[in-house]
């Protein structure tokens, strides 16, 4: 799975170009290989019909998914990080599923994972931060819900002020970064794990940052 820009006209043209790098191999770079099948997500307008695409080098297949989106999740990630953000400022789990007519077992659920990770969050995200950023203040509140988040809105300071306000994959928003540098994976199972921590820290940053390596 690699995280793209939402015009897919873009990602034509990146993938044509050899623009999007090969998240399994070192100088590997990613060409159109069909599509996904097509789902509907809540919270975003159209259909989503994820393109594929295969490393020249490697040959390994990969789903594009936009930014926009989170791995294996029917709704869209700007839902999910406004149900997290909630929680962070002390709302309940129905209260939040009724501001954002998400059914309230699907909010708890998220609310689950998420807690479950708070520390590994606030860790990922400060190495973001680390490595993208200047003079990097590091917040406390490891282990906390707040703390999670303002990891995250860290990262993404760092990202805007080393790189812009506008990345290759749109504006770096809080959520878009915390899409983006965890590959989708924010609340699939099994992330972050251990080994890919090191590059899939360092990577992430610099790709939302529009920077190569
Ligand atoms: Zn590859």
């Amino acid at each position: 799975m690699v995280t793209v820009e939402v015009d897919p006209a873009r990602v034509e043209s990146r993938l044509a170009a050899g623009e999007i790098g090969c998240p399994c191999c070192v100088d590997g770079t990613l060409g159109g290989w069909g599509h996904a099948r097509p789902r509907r997500v809540v919270g975003v307008a159209d259909p989503v019909r994820p393109r594929r695409a295969r490393c020249r080098s490697c040959l390994v297949t990969h789903v594009l998914l936009p930014v926009t989106l989170l791995l294996r999740r029917a709704y869209a990630a700007e839902l999910v990080w406004a149900a997290l953000a909630g929680k962070a400022v002390g709302s309940g789990h129905r209260r939040i599923a009724e501001r954002l007519s998400v059914p309230a077992t699907t909010v708890r659920g998220w609310l689950r994972v998420f807690a479950g990770r708070l520390h590994a969050v606030w860790a990922w995200f400060i190495d973001v931060a680390v490595t993208a950023g200047v003079d990097v203040t590091v917040p406390d509140a490891t282990g906390r819900w707040g703390g999670a988040l303002i990891a995250v809105r860290t990262a993404a300071a760092a990202i805007r002020s080393r790189f812009g306000a506008v990345s290759v994959l749109g504006p770096v928003t809080p959520c878009r970064v915390a899409v983006a540098c965890s590959g989708g994976r924010l609340l699939a199972p099994g992330w972050p794990s251990p080994r890919a921590a090191v590059r899939g820290q360092h990577e992430s940053a610099l790709t939302i940052g529009g920077a190569s390596l």
